[in-house]
């Protein structure tokens, strides 16, 4: 298993997020991928269902940037 950055999809709600970039672990051999359980842990955290609730697009759309910017590493030249 290697660490790789994949892209995330995961429904809150009816509005599908997406995540680039995501830590995840690549089985070199049969190429099974598993997502790096502390950044799904904090993910759920940024997207629980109380984070959700009530919130107009606009701030949906920042909580969206919000977690690409809190998962991506430093270093990353985007
Ligand atoms: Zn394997």
């Amino acid at each position: 298993m290697h660490r790789q950055y994949i892209a995330y999809y995961t429904w809150l709600g009816d509005e599908l997020i997406t995540v680039p970039d995501f830590p995840a672990w690549v089985c070199d051999i049969c190429g099974r991928c598993e997502y790096d359980e502390n950044a799904l842990t904090r993910l759920t955290l940024l997207l629980s269902p109380n984070a959700g609730k009530n919130l107009s697009s606009n701030l949906r759309l920042r909580k969206r940037e919000n977690v690409k910017s809190k998962l991506q590493r430093p270093s990353q030249p985007e």
